[in-house]
């Protein structure tokens, strides 16, 4: 089921939520190290402020458009729902392939984004953060240039923020230890075992901190791939180890454990484990490949990676799928942390970070829980009806007569 086919239930909130509010595009003209001019594509969307300020991440990739954009930011406004929080879902993008980009590039990069949007974005409309190429660094950035724009300290416009300029402890690792809480909650359900081994596509930050927990809970995880290729080891991969090459500026491949095998990025879709963890960029599994791929149950960390005509081939093969909007939405739950902190002038520690992450995202798996049998048994489906449901009660509030 696609995201779009979720609004074809015929109530009124599912019409409105047809179009985005407002997407608003730019070129945006960055000068490089040598003076010279580059005119690069970007956009900001705010698809819906229904449930509150619009919120989502910034990425910077070469393949970014405004329909990728428009997507993202409607799969933001289902996820700010079904996780309880009261966020719209926005997006925004460049598209710009950042390994051409040096770090002074970046930094103009981020401060003329923050600049060419500054009357979209603000810390009660919209509220940007981290996505795929984006990170700490940058929203420190964009929070100087907003700050320096408005004349004073604005830190709650953005998350995913350095700690010392009123970042959140334990945003970084939010995204991946939420979705292992989440993990954990449906491997009991579909009766996985610490047997069952697991293959994660992209070793990012958020597969990175996933890894790690399900290592420390006892999974295996016997294949792992990034974008220079694939390393699988059949008694379980080092996931210390990787993350010890990784921070070096190295690949999964150049990991030295002994007797693992190498093979290119592709060959994780054709690892045999249980599950299958897409961890990097959308569309990875579609019409194509679906019917290969040898796992009993998918677990989305990446946003969007099957597409929506390989559900439908999935389904038939008893694949389980975990979607996206739940496996990922603790990136979401710790900004939201952090937002509320920001506006109060308040920190959170630790534990009281891990407290209401986990509150709020078994709050979202029971929501969608409620809903599977209505759904019948598709997950997709029931994480749109908890959403839509979430967000029919304030669009009838406002719209309905
Ligand atoms: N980019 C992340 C996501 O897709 C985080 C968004 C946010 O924290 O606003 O969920």
């Amino acid at each position: 089921m696609s995201a779009y086919e979720a609004l074809d239930s015929g109530s009124g909130v599912a019409e409105f939520l047809k179009y985005p509010k407002e997407t608003v595009a730019a070129s945006l003209p960055l000068r490089r190290d040598d003076g010279r001019i580059t005119m690069l594509k970007a956009w900001r969307c705010r698809y819906s402020d229904l449930l509150g300020p619009t919120k989502g991440g910034i990425r910077f990739h070469q393949a970014v458009n405004a329909d990728e954009v428009q997507t993202l930011a409607f799969w933001m406004t289902m996820k700010c729902a079904l996780a309880g929080l009261p966020f719209g879902g926005g997006k925004g993008g460049v598209q710009v392939d950042t390994s051409q980009l040096s770090r002074t590039e970046k930094e103009r990069l981020a401060r003329l984004y923050v600049s060419q949007f500054e009357n979209v974005i603000g810390p009660r409309r919209d509220i940007p953060a981290p996505d795929v190429a984006t990170g700490a660094a940058e929203m420190a950035w964009m929070m100087d240039e907003y700050s320096r724009l408005q004349g004073r300290l604005m830190p709650a416009t953005f998350t995913g923020k350095p700690i010392a300029l009123g970042g959140l402890v334990g945003r970084t690792e939010a995204t991946g230890e939420g979705a292992f809480m989440i993990f954990e909650y449906f491997a009991r359900q579909l009766n996985l075992t610490k047997d069952d081994t697991l293959a994660v596509q992209g070793f990012g930050n958020a597969a990175r901190f996933f890894a790690l927990a399900a290592t420390d809970a006892g999974y295996r995880i016997t294949a792992i791939s990034d974008s220079s290729g694939m390393i699988s080891h059949e008694e379980g991969l080092d996931i210390k180890a990787i993350c010890n090459v990784k921070d070096k500026g190295g690949s999964v491949a150049d990991t030295d454990q002994k007797n693992v095998q190498k093979a290119v990025g592709q060959d994780i879709l054709k690892h045999p484990a249980t599950v299958f963890v897409p961890a990097a960029l959308g569309g990875v599994v579609n019409a194509g490949n679906a019917k290969n791929i040898p796992c009993k149950v998918i677990f989305e960390i990446a946003n969007g990676p099957v597409k929506p005509e390989a559900d439908a081939i999935l389904e038939s093969q008893d694949i389980h799928v975990i979607p996206d909007i739940l496996a990922n939405a603790g990136g979401v739950i710790a900004s939201y942390i952090e937002w509320t902190g920001n506006l109060r002038g308040e920190q959170h520690d630790r534990d009281q970070v891990s407290y209401i992450l986990r509150d709020h995202l078994i709050g979202a798996a029971k929501r969608t829980s409620e809903m599977v049998s209505d759904a019948k048994g598709d997950i997709r489906k029931a994480v749109y009806m908890a959403a839509i449901k979430r967000l029919s009660q304030s669009y009838s509030v406002l719209y309905e007569i």
